[in-house]
């Protein structure tokens, strides 16, 4: 695809058109995957752009950057998504106004945002991070400590836990993220087999521009898709 041509709304309808072909290619309904563009380093004009091109769902994975430009953009019908790594004493700032944290990547973040979401009087709607393989510079649950601390995070009343996110190891290859999207939603089966009352694993973050359409085929409910709509970064 040609991310270098194109206005940005011409490049969500593409992108909407993409999600729509891969779900209809495996026989799901388009509209259970929502499409999230990943603002970071795109200037808040071109943000307004891509409102102004339909999208509603919009990600930050930087807290510095992102309260500037939720001031900025001021536009009370679009949902923002915290995406990237967040240290434990940013959860203030974000608890309550994010919609969903993806990347709650340890038990000790989850205990910290049900703290403040609980000070807050809210419930904060998360994600899990999952970190399939086995990189140890990227953040997120192994597996098998995901399924430990299961009990723990089912105490924490106020989060609303609603599936799992995971970012595969790079590859320039679409097709190489298919085992670790697949392996994202196996997981998801499994957990929700462990029947804890509180949490609920339908949700389903993964995707980005180079691999979002076979993430779409993998069972996304969430696409996180930053360069092919707004272009190369340059970070
Ligand atoms: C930057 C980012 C994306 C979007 O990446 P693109 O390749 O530009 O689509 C998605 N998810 C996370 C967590 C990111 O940090």
């Amino acid at each position: 695809m040609d991310v270098a041509s194109g206005s940005v709304g011409a490049r969500v309808r593409l992108v909407l058109d993409e999600i729509r072909s891969a779900a209809l290619r495996v026989g799901r309904a388009p509209e259970a995957i929502r499409l999230i563009a990943v603002s970071k380093n795109v200037p808040v004009e071109r943000l307004r752009e891509a409102v102004d091109g339909g999208i509603r769902h919009v990600g930050e994975n930087r807290l510095q950057e992102a309260l500037p430009k939720i001031e900025a953009l001021d536009r009370d019908d679009v949902i923002w998504h915290f995406i990237g790594r967040l240290q434990r004493r940013k959860v203030k700032s974000v608890v309550g106004r994010f919609e969903t944290i993806h990347s709650v990547d340890s038990l000790a973040l989850a205990e910290e945002i049900g703290r403040r979401a609980q000070e807050a009087g809210l419930r904060q709607r998360i994600l899990l991070e999952v970190n399939l393989g086995g990189e140890a510079s990227k953040g997120g649950f192994e597996s098998g400590a995901l399924l430990a601390a299961l009990p723990a995070l089912n105490g924490l009343l106020s989060l609303d836990i609603r599936g799992l996110m995971t970012i595969p190891p790079p590859s320039t290859l679409a097709e190489d993220a298919r085992p670790y999207f697949r392996r994202l939603r196996e997981l998801a089966q499994m957990l929700t087999a462990q029947g804890c009352a509180n949490i609920n694993m339908q949700e389903l973050s993964m995707g980005m521009s180079h691999d979002y359409q076979v993430a779409v085929e993998e069972g996304a409910t969430w696409v996180r898709v930053g360069t092919a709509i707004f272009g190369a970064r340059h970070d």
